[in-house]
């Protein structure tokens, strides 16, 4: 089937680009182990979002939904020597395995893992961030966006997993708060006087999905 075929290009582009690493894998073994759901990035989207803080410089990151922070020692792993990533998470376990990841990744030091949250978090937060990954709860995505926003600078980045959702953001069910708030948080994204943006259909290991990429206008 054409799904399968998906996953099987997904599985040789992450063998092609994405090293063997007994970091990230130790991530996944804790996070499994500490019963944590396995809704992590996948590796190709590690990649990707660690190569787009490298393109930009990005010194200040911001994330929203840490769960296990397998894609926070991505986004760590892109920031220089002096750099700062904020990650942002409501659920004690999931924070508590966060910090076990990033220690074990050498970047405790970098790597702030708030428990709360996200809208509070955001809201108490200053400017400025160079790159906001937005991967928390859907339904909350467009409140995010408007933070995200005032506390990304001019030039920055703000990505977002998870906005097409197999398509329901097509015409999402009244009972899916999930496409609902993909969908809204799209709009936004488009018609936002201060961004330029696109989202990225993806298939693969994941099943289908897209990431919104957006910068903020100089
Ligand atoms: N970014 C992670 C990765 O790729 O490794 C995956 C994050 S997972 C898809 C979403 C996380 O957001 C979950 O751990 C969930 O507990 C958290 N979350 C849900 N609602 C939240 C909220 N209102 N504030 C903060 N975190 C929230």
């Amino acid at each position: 089937s054409e799904d399968s075929l998906f996953e099987a290009v997904d599985t040789y582009i992450n063998s092609l680009f994405v090293e063997d690493d007994p970091v990230l894998e130790r991530a996944i073994t804790r996070a499994t182990a500490a019963g944590l759901p396995e809704i992590q990035v996948s590796p190709g989207q590690g990649k990707l979002i660690y190569l787009l803080a490298k393109m930009i410089g990005a010194r200040r990151v911001l994330e929203v939904g840490t769960l296990g922070g397998y894609s926070t020692v991505w986004l760590g792993r892109a920031l220089p020597k002096d750099g700062k990533l904020i990650t942002v998470e409501l659920e004690p376990a999931h924070v508590k395995v966060a910090r076990e990841t990033l220690q074990d990744a050498g970047l405790a030091d970098h790597c702030e893992v708030i428990e709360g949250k996200a809208l509070d978090v955001l809201s108490g937060l200053q400017p400025a961030f160079d790159m906001v990954f937005l991967d928390a709860n859907k339904d909350g995505y467009p409140a995010y966006l408007k933070q995200a926003v005032r506390l990304t600078r001019p030039g920055g980045l703000i990505v977002a997993d998870n906005v097409v959702r197999e398509g329901a953001v097509l015409k999402p069910s009244s009972v899916d708060a999930n496409a609902i708030g993909a969908a809204a948080f799209n709009q936004a994204l488009a018609s936002h006087p201060q961004l330029e943006a696109i989202v990225l259909q993806q298939v693969g290991i994941k099943g289908h999905d897209g990431l919104a990429v957006a910068r903020v206008k100089d």
